[in-house]
């Protein structure tokens, strides 16, 4: 089997990667927000594991701005179209860009980044959260762990 992180050939572990369980070899399981996942490991341990993920998925969500209906309406606005062009724009459902003005769901940083380009408005705190030694800003949502990879470097 080969690694699915840098596809050498070796013995790999099974290792949670950004919340998605790889196969890995030893070198790339050392790699930053790796944790690996012993075959002894008991459930206790897994569920630490799962909790870390979980709260990881939620520190996430709260990179969104406060102010976010008010600056989609705005933004919106300012460019002259009604919620449903908007939505056609940015391929999504008019619906969640009613709800999302209305202040009922928080975007996605998947939606929030394509606002945030479309509108020229801004949408994600400045948000950084600390991986390995190297500092990653998550409003770069485009950062792979490829990239981490050769930030190591
Ligand atoms: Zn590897």
């Amino acid at each position: 089997m080969q690694c699915e992180m840098c596809g050498k050939e070796e013995k790999l572990i099974e290792a949670v990667v950004e919340g998605v369980v790889m196969h890995v070899c030893g070198n790339c399981s050392k790699f930053g927000n790796v944790v690996p996942l012993q075959p002894t490991i008991v459930n206790e341990e897994n569920k630490r594991i799962q909790e870390k993920t979980r709260i990881k998925q939620d520190d996430l969500a709260e990179g969104i701005v406060d102010g976010y209906s008010k600056i989609v309406k705005e933004g919106r606005e300012k460019k002259g179209l009604k919620q449903e062009e908007l939505a056609k724009e940015i391929a999504e459902k008019e619906s969640l860009i009613h709800s999302i003005e209305s202040g009922h769901i928080k975007p996605s940083f998947k939606t929030a980044k394509k606002l945030e380009v479309y509108l020229n408005i801004s949408l994600i705190e400045k948000y950084e959260k600390k991986i390995g030694k190297k500092d990653v800003n998550f409003k770069d949502e485009l950062i792979t762990i490829a990239d981490l990879l050769r930030a190591k470097k």
